[in-house]
């Protein structure tokens, strides 16, 4: 009987524990929530689980979000973030979705011209890394259509070109006599280098004679108003600067020819001219087979400073100044 009763005991204890336990269970939400709050995800780690990388910017997850709204997954997201220029990013933020996964490695892209490359790229069937830089000179259009006035005419790296316009005003404010030339002048900054240039080709037997160094705008329009009397004006273009268009009168570019020709340099002087200029901070302005580029044909004459450090890069590109200003001199 004792040990009957005994059992009963337990199991009732045991129902009871049961109970009490499911109880507590079932209510502990109620009165222990707000001593252990459920921990809220951050912004932050619901885009990581998403797959953007946090960047360490103002307005990120901001930005972010709107990408993500505008249906760029996180990779691009990712991409647009590590390759773009803050200017293209803002860009991007402004506007729908656009397909950039051939951009991204390209460093003068600019967002605003994205159809022009486009367009460019399968007109020409270049790489598009061309087609960037083409269309940022404007290639893609006739010459002289857009133009823009330079804003920092004394430059030394001013570029001038058929699209890039000097103030028909500017005149540069150093301007000296070359000393072993005095009825010719350059700018301050280059006439060491040039004297250094001639004397070096001196040791060399190549003679180099300049004859056209700094020229006046309205130099300049006499001039081309004087071929246009010969020519019609597309074949001008192709020799000569329309005034304000011309390095001339940026007082850095010279007309070099050899002491036996009246106006060119000769195939060897110019083969030394090639291989060397750079060293004393001068390049051959409009080589050969760039005229698609420049827009004039070869003029083995026409040297220009930069100074030694761009000249020497410019020289291991094998590029011309025009697309080397684009590259790594312009900001995008
Ligand atoms: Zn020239």
């Amino acid at each position: 009987m004792k040990k009957k009763k005994l059992i009963v005991i337990i199991i009732a204890g045991i129902i009871i524990l049961g109970i009490i336990f499911l109880a507590f269970n079932l209510t502990k939400d109620l009165f222990f929530k707000d001593k252990n709050p459920i921990v809220n995800k951050t912004d932050e780690q619901i885009l990581e689980e998403k797959g953007v990388n946090f960047v360490s910017r103002e307005n990120f997850l901001t930005e972010a979000n709107t990408l993500l709204d505008k249906g760029y997954t996180a990779d691009e997201i990712n991409n647009i973030y590590e390759y773009m220029s803050e200017n293209n990013i803002e860009k991007i933020l402004n506007s729908d979705y656009v397909d950039l996964k051939d951009f991204y490695q390209i460093s003068n892209f600019d967002f605003t011209k994205l159809d022009r490359y486009l367009a460019y790229q399968t007109l020409e069937n270049i790489d598009m890394k061309d087609a960037v830089t083409r269309v940022n000179l404007n290639l893609d259009e006739p010459f002289y259509q857009t133009i823009e006035e330079i804003e920092d005419p004394s430059s030394i790296t001013v570029l001038v070109n058929k699209s890039h316009a000097l103030p028909s005003d500017y005149v540069p404010d150093d301007l000296v006599s070359i000393p072993s030339f005095p009825n010719l002048q350059i700018r301050d900054d280059a006439v060491d280098d040039f004297e250094n240039l001639i004397a070096a080709a001196k040791l060399d037997n190549v003679y180099l004679i300049p004859y056209s160094t700094y020229r006046s705008y309205d130099y300049q329009e006499r001039l081309y108003n004087g071929y246009l009397e010969d020519d019609p004006k597309d074949v001008v273009d192709t020799y000569s600067a329309r005034p304000g268009h011309s390095e001339h009168q940026t007082g850095l570019a010279l007309d070099i020819r050899s002491s036996s020709h009246w106006s060119n340099l000769t195939d060897s002087d110019y083969e030394w001219m090639l291989n060397n200029s750079y060293k004393y901070g001068f390049i051959v302005r409009y080589p050969k087979d760039n005229s698609t580029i420049t827009g004039y044909k070869e003029e083995p004459w026409h040297i220009r400073y930069v100074g030694k450090e761009h000249a020497q890069k410019i020289h291991e590109l094998n590029i011309t100044f025009d697309e080397y200003y684009d590259l790594y001199l312009t900001k995008y």
